[in-house]
């Protein structure tokens, strides 16, 4: 009988891994929890490593045509000197890609292209999930609230066994034989079967933007690092500017929430008189606005029938841009294992020994890189600007390297 593929989740990791799976010879369905498909999102930066991968998928020429290369990455400080600069596209082009920015609507919207629509459920928000535990097959484990054994840190102790039965909010249900769950940092499916891994607050907030016209170096990331927080801007193609804004703030703050343009201008009041342009050119439009965590580095990726992707697997905080092109990572690594492996189990398994280091040392990595961006302590700002200076050009060079060079196959 054909075994049953079900993804929770139709972001990037969701619909890239469908299309990976597809080629494969594998027809998922997709339950997403939002109403529609529809353009959302700010800009999204897409390393070398990523452009690769969906290369290798042969549908990197659509998202490309709507996106622009990029060139380098330089950090200044609010008085607008220069800390260090990295020439990204000397390095990434060595593998064969550049790096890559591209607005996210784009992205999705040339995902959802390669998907057969029908294949897709929307409205569809998992609520919870029932599975046989195979160490003790009378009593089926549900969520939330699992009961019986409760799994360790990061461990679930259970040995789970298909099918899984899916309840969603709406009250429908579905069963499938297999569940990969890209349901993103707050995963349903994680919740369920690992309920003590939780999301890590990074000690900041993070507004976004795109501006229709806006000022920003071509083909370039800028990233100004000041006493008062981290302003980023980015070039997309056209005249439009993707900008965000990361301050130090408690979890959840309810003024973060509403802070406005106007005082964020307020807040970058002493940056470079790009930063505040672009404040002034962004009142009326929607700020995007969440706080940055990333999850632990202790649990599995492969439970059984369910294996975590994306998010939901490996969230990282974004200071090195990586998260998506690691969701994208793991679609094309997934997808060969599943080739390679009769047993979609195996197949998991070995997924889940391929994912794990890369990923954990992206999220150490990218923690440390932000609290060093987010330093408020003057004396530590000196410090850690005295070391971008003095820092070779070869060790940003080396460290992208690590980045770009993963095996895909
Ligand atoms: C400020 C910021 C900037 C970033 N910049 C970059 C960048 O430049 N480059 C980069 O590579 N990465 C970046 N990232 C990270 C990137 O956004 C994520 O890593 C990426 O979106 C992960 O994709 P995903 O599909 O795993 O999860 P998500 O994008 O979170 O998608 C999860 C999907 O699952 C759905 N869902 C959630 N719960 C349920 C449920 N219960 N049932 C059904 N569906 C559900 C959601 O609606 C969503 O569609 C950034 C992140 C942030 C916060």
């Amino acid at each position: 009988m054909k075994k049953r593929f079900t993804i929770i989740g139709g972001g990037i990791a969701g619909l890239t891994a469908a299309i990976a799976l597809r080629q494969r010879g594998i027809d998922p369905l997709i339950f997403e929890a939002a109403p529609e498909l529809k353009p959302v999102g700010a800009g999204i930066g897409l390393g070398a490593n990523a452009i690769r991968a969906l290369a290798l998928l042969g549908i990197e020429k659509g998202i490309v045509a709507k996106g622009q290369f990029l060139d380098g990455l330089s950090f200044r400080t609010e008085k607008d000197s220069l800390l260090t600069h990295a020439d990204t596209a000397r390095v990434s082009r060595a593998f064969g890609q550049d790096n890559f920015v591209i607005h996210r609507a784009d992205l999705h919207e040339q995902l959802l292209s390669h998907l057969d629509p029908s294949r897709i459920f929307t409205g569809k928000m998992l609520h919870s999930l029932t599975i046989a535990d195979a160490t003790n097959p009378r009593r089926p484990i549900s969520s939330p609230g699992v009961t019986g054994n409760i799994p360790g840190p990061g461990e679930s102790s259970h040995a789970f066994q298909s099918p899984i039965h899916l309840t969603f909010h709406d009250g429908s249900q579905h069963e499938t034989d297999y569940l990969i769950a890209a349901d993103g940092i707050h995963s349903a499916v994680r919740r369920a079967i690992l309920p003590d891994v939780q999301p890590r607050y990074a000690g900041y907030t993070c507004w976004r933007c795109v501006v229709p016209e806006g000022t920003a170096i071509a083909r370039e990331v800028e990233e100004i690092l000041g006493r008062a927080g981290r302003f980023g801007i980015i070039p997309l193609p056209g005249k439009r500017v993707y900008w965000f804004a990361c301050i130090n703030a408690p979890a959840q703050d309810a003024r973060m929430k509403v802070m406005t343009t106007a005082e964020l201008s307020k807040i970058f009041a002493g940056y470079p008189e790009r930063v505040q342009a672009l404040l002034k050119a962004s009142e009326g439009l929607p700020l995007i606005w969440g706080d940055i965590a990333d999850l632990p580095t202790t649990h599995r990726f492969h439970h059984g029938p369910i294996v975590l992707i994306g998010d939901a697997a490996h969230a990282t905080t974004p200071n090195m841009g990586q998260g998506a092109c690691q969701a994208i990572e793991d679609a094309v690594i997934l997808a060969a294992e599943l080739s390679r492996n009769t047993d979609p189990q195996d197949a998991f398994r070995a997924f889940d020994n391929r994912r794990q280091e890369r990923t954990r040392m992206i999220i150490r990595r990218s923690r440390a890189l932000g609290n060093m961006a987010q330093l408020q302590n003057p004396v530590l700002i000196g410090l850690r600007n005295a070391v971008f200076r003095c820092t070779p050009t070869a060790v940003f060079r080396r460290q992208l390297k690590i980045l770009y060079s993963v095996d895909l196959s």
